[in-house]
């Protein structure tokens, strides 16, 4: 059944110039048609995003918007199983995936956003100068404006509520700009906006792509504040050079290539489980997903032996399906990039341990985004394959001896989003971690989030962090005021 996906624009929803057939990954079948936003239904998402601004929601308390949050939470809740379908029909997802994180976690972010803005406080200071003059110094938060929001495809309402709560417990207003491949659950939750109570302006969708389309339409558009981005760091930087000539601020969730380190001291059994999760996740489409995996010799055998035998164990198949554990990649687009990096390894001379290749499901799976969980031996850091993220299933295993050495491998990357590393010895892995030139950096897991915590990269893996009161310092601008005692 094919579905009319639309804009929402001013509280209602609107056509668009035109529109594009959103395909499902799992069989190649069109699930819905999506009218794109041209310049006339920007222009009007940004204009109702500003006069929303200068109306009642400029003015309503904290306490106003954290109570709204937590309404759209309960609203999500409510509505949880239509969110899941509408995730798993535009990614194609394990349904149990969509319900456990993606759904699950935009629940969540709604609400602990209302916690924080409800316990955030700024600075203030009494001022006593040697003159003797003395005054009271206190900064007050102001909204930063209409927010643009651009988010990628692979976890599209997780990521896109992870930027929304905060955005609006800050008292903004929102423009935001799915991807294209995954345009369904931002358009579900305008519906949900309005049930909670959310003024007419304040939440905005449009739909298109990137460069000569909404994205780029938006970005460049000289009524937005600033810019959050979540997606590829080639794409972060024509943002940044879109936003340039007004200097606008962005907060940048982009790529990675991240590192797990196994000590010989480690946890085998959890560590291989851990390490398998953190490779195939969502069919290894998550920016935190490890690609490199390097195993201290003495256990190096071992471990990839089970990784091979966990990647074995998979269960490719239709999202509904309870035994299926992994999907397909989003489109045949995205597949053919990642296959070009599985025929990219050979040629640099690795040994393919599992996978390779494109699997064969079956004529009812023939037109969908497949792609076999595949491992690497033999190749070190000079490879492009161990340079380039590939956002697939798929990671690279190479042996290391001593602790150093495994820090210089984490390391030895323009890229800075997230580590794992896997020792019994907890001193280690304080010390280990510390040294991880990296936003994220977990021991003895993988991806286990307190949403209170920051979250970002350095290098090409971001701008600013996310996260409890940090998502608070870039949805907001303090005004200092200084009064004369
Ligand atoms: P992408 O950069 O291709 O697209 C992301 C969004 O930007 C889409 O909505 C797209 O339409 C839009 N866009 C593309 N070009 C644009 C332009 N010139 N101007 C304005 N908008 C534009 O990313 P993707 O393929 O959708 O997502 C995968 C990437 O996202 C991976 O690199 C992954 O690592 C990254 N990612 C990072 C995080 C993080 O938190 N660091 C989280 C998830 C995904």
């Amino acid at each position: 059944m094919t579905i009319a996906l639309r804009n929402f624009v001013d509280g209602a929803y609107v056509d668009g110039v035109g529109a594009f057939d959103k395909i499902s990954p799992v069989d190649g079948q069109v699930t819905a048609t999506v009218h794109e936003a041209g310049r006339a239904q920007v222009d009007a998402a940004v204009a109702a995003a500003r006069r929303a601004l200068d109306g009642p929601w400029g003015r309503t308390t904290v306490g106003e918007r954290a109570a709204l949050l937590r309404r759209i939470a309960d609203r999500v809740e409510e509505r949880f199983e239509e969110f899941v379908a509408a995730e798993v029909r535009d990614t194609g997802k394990p349904v149990a995936q969509a319900r456990q994180l993606d759904v699950a976690r935009a629940v969540a972010n709604f609400r602990s956003f209302a916690d924080t803005v409800s316990a955030h406080g700024l600075d203030s200071f009494l001022t006593e100068l040697p003159d003797g003059q003395r005054a009271l110094n206190y900064a007050v938060a102001q909204p930063l404006g209409v927010v643009a929001v651009i988010v990628p495809w692979n976890l599209p309402l997780l990521l896109l509520t992870w930027k929304v709560a905060p955005a609006l417990a800050c008292g903004n207003a929102v423009v935001v700009k799915p991807s294209e491949e995954t345009p369904s659950t931002a358009t579900l939750l305008a519906e949900v906006m309005a049930e909670a109570g959310l003024p007419a302006g304040v939440y905005n969708v449009v739909h298109g792509f990137g460069p000569g389309s909404a994205g780029e339409l938006l970005t460049t558009h000289d009524g937005i504040d600033g810019v959050t981005f979540t997606g590829e760091s080639a794409t972060g930087s024509a943002i940044m050079r879109a936003v340039a000539p007004a200097v606008r601020p962005v907060s940048f969730e982009l790529g990675g290539k991240n590192a797990a380190l196994v000590f010989a001291d480690a946890d085998l059994e959890r560590t291989v489980e851990g390490l398998a999760r953190s490779v195939f996740t969502n069919t290894g489409q998550v920016c935190l997903c490890t690609e490199r995996v390097y195993v201290q010799r003495p256990v190096y055998d071992e471990v990839t032996a089970g990784l091979v035998a966990r990647a074995a164990a998979l269960r490719l198949g239709r999202p509904e399906r309870p035994e299926t554990t992994t999907g397909p990649l989003i489109s045949v687009a995205h597949r053919e990039k990642v296959r070009s990096y599985l025929d990219l390894a050979r040629e640099e001379g690795a040994e393919v341990l599992t996978g390779g290749g494109v699997p064969d499901l079956g004529a009812d799976l023939a037109g969908g985004a497949w792609i076999e969980p595949t491992l690497w031996a033999g190749l070190d850091n000079t490879a492009r394959t161990l340079r380039e993220e590939v956002f697939g299933p798929v990671a690279a295993l190479v042996p290391f001896d001593t602790e150093e050495e495994a820090i210089r491998l984490a390391n030895d990357t323009r890229y800075g989003l997230a580590a794992a590393v896997w020792t019994r010895d907890l001193e280690r892995g304080h010390r280990v971690a510390q040294r991880m030139r990296v936003g994220m950096a977990w021991v003895n897991t993988w991806f286990l989030r307190d949403l209170r915590s920051p979250f970002g990269g350095v290098g090409l893996s971001g701008i600013g962090r996310e996260g409890g009161r940090h998502s608070l310092h870039f949805y907001t601008q303090p005004t200092n005021v200084c009064v004369r005692l």
